[in-house]
């Protein structure tokens, strides 16, 4: 059967889009070479494109069955001898892996931008340099693995990290390498081999990615990429019976149907899926921070599953908080990801933007009132969605109870004092994954953080995330927790091995 090889040049750099199988580029066959073939109707590849103007970029391979069989196939074959490599190793070849990001740097992230939409100058100065130093901390966090012993009786208790097997990491579009690199990198210094799956709307870098791995010396097997549609390529990945772990990252449904098929094999899951996470402004706040915080979560176009996108504030300061919000929104220049002024780039894809626009005609059909936004930017056009805001929003709608993604924020208020009110208004959805308190009195939004179902509650700020704290998000918005040695806990199933004393053999006969 004839290999298509798609490759394309995107912003100057030259990618391969096959997948990356055993240490070697594949180009998806047609038919599929599986039990469960595609048609012959389906085509090898499918076109991504760019968000910011629609334009094709890259033929992508369009993965199935039998490539998601060969990669888990490549990984469970490497798995043995990658376990068994020292971890001063496995530490340094992720070290090169960081330094290979470091030096494709501005590449990364000019095809990232060109892929998601997303701020060029956050890709260049935050993003990227994050990508690596993911890499560079598990690889430390490995070689600082507490072995310690304890005795039982004079017996010795060893517990060792051992690796659990291949792993496969699905990625979602909105963070693509940054969040890649979240699962990769554990998962390789906890000694799993891995299968990446990243999303269909942004999967370029991801085969930047595989060239680096390559580049370092990663061996053939160890780190392995199948490209494709969630369906065709990610659900036999998920259910493959040869993996033995599942990362995933993305929306609540397809979480839903990945727990399903790694539930028939056993496979623990870690999920970090949506939020709908509520900025509480306290009457005390310093309303100018609190104003930045707000204007902060239209970052990246609303598409952050941490997103702070419930504002609920304190009746007193509602006002005088509202009129330092529009302020700063007023300043917020829209427009091309790749030009440095810009703060708010397009959304992802056109029939994103759709179900973007879906939610605020409904909010606004079920009484809402637009306050700034409130539409496509029609000035601009493409995938371009005006900063919103809506009030008038009552708890149980569809609008404050359902992530939008998209940069769309409601604004409720609670009455002055009442924190049992400011409390179930920020716990009433059925996620978790974070809460961000603007406060004066930092006892008092420490008596209310502590009442707050969330994997991260920041006070005074938002988004800073240290490597060694836990990551994850309560009720529907997550399972497990990664980030320090929980990623390891996560990838490794611990051992625990009891050795009699010396002599004690004697004694026992
Ligand atoms: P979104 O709706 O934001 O695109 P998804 O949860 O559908 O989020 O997608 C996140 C990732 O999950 C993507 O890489 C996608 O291809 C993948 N995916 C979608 N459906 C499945 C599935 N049934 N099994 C495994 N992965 C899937």
């Amino acid at each position: 059967m004839a290999q298509v090889p798609p490759t394309a040049t995107v912003e100057g750099v030259s990618i391969d889009t096959r997948h990356w199988i055993d240490g070697t580029r594949v180009a998806t066959s047609t038919p599929n070479t599986s039990s469960t073939p595609n048609t012959s109707s389906t085509p090898p590849t499918f076109t991504d494109h760019s968000p910011i103007d629609g334009t094709p970029l890259a033929p992508i391979a369009r993965g199935g069955p039998g490539e998601a069989r060969a990669a888990v196939v490549a990984a469970r074959t490497a798995f043995p001898g990658w376990a068994a490599t020292p971890p001063v190793e496995r530490a340094r070849l992720l070290h090169a892996v960081a330094d290979g990001v470091d030096a494709r740097a501005e590449d990364l992230a000019a095809v990232e931008t060109a892929d998601n939409g997303a701020l060029l100058r956050s890709h260049r100065r935050g993003v990227m340099p994050r990508v690596a130093h993911n890499f560079r901390y598990f690889a430390d966090r490995l070689l600082a693995l507490g072995h310690e012993d304890f005795d039982t009786r004079g017996h010795t208790n060893h517990v060792s990290w051992d690796p659990a097997g291949p792993a496969v990491l699905i990625t979602p579009w909105n963070a693509p390498l940054m969040l890649a690199s979240w699962k990769v990198a554990p998962a390789l210094a906890a000694g799993c081999t891995v299968v990446l799956k990243p999303a269909e709307w942004a999967p370029l870098t991801a085969s930047l990615l595989a060239d680096i791995t390559h580049e370092a010396g990663l061996p053939p097997g160890v780190f392995n990429l199948v490209q494709g549609y969630g369906e065709e390529a990610g659900a036999p990945l998920v259910a493959d019976p040869d993996v033995r772990r599942v990362s995933f990252t993305g929306s609540v449904p397809t979480a839903r149907r990945v727990a399903g098929a790694a539930a028939a094999n056993l496979v623990p899951c870690s999920f970090e899926l949506g939020g709908k996470s509520p900025l509480v402004v306290l009457a005390d706040a310093d309303l100018d921070l609190a104003a930045d915080l707000a204007v902060e979560q239209y970052d990246n176009a609303g598409q952050v599953c941490l997103a702070a996108t419930r504002i609920l504030v304190e009746e007193p300061v509602r006002d005088a908080f509202l009129g330092r919000f529009l302020d700063r929104v007023a300043k917020l220049a829209q427009g091309d990801p790749r030009d440095e002024a810009t703060d708010v780039g397009p959304n992802i894809h056109p029939r994103h933007v759709e179900r973007v626009d879906g939610f605020v005609r409904r909010a606004v059909e079920a009484g809402a009132k637009v306050v700034t936004g409130g539409g496509r930017n029609t000035a601009l056009g493409g995938n371009h969605y005006l900063p919103t805001l809506l009030t008038d929003v009552a708890q149980d709608s569809e609008i404050v109870q359902e992530e939008v993604f998209g940069p769309v924020l409601t604004l409720q208020t609670f009455p002055e004092g009442d924190d049992d009110e400011a409390v179930r208004l920020a716990n009433g959805t059925r996620f978790g994954l974070a809460a961000t308190l603007a406060a004066g009195d930092r006892d008092r939004a420490a008596r209310i953080g502590a009442r707050l179902v969330a994997g991260t509650v920041w006070v005074n700020c938002f988004f800073v995330r240290d490597l060694s704290a836990p990551f994850g998000g309560a009720r529907s918005s997550g399972i497990g927790r990664e980030g320090g040695d929980w990623s390891f806990d996560f990838y490794c199933d611990l051992k625990n091995t009891v050795t009699a004393p010396k002599g004690w053999e004697a004694h026992h006969e």
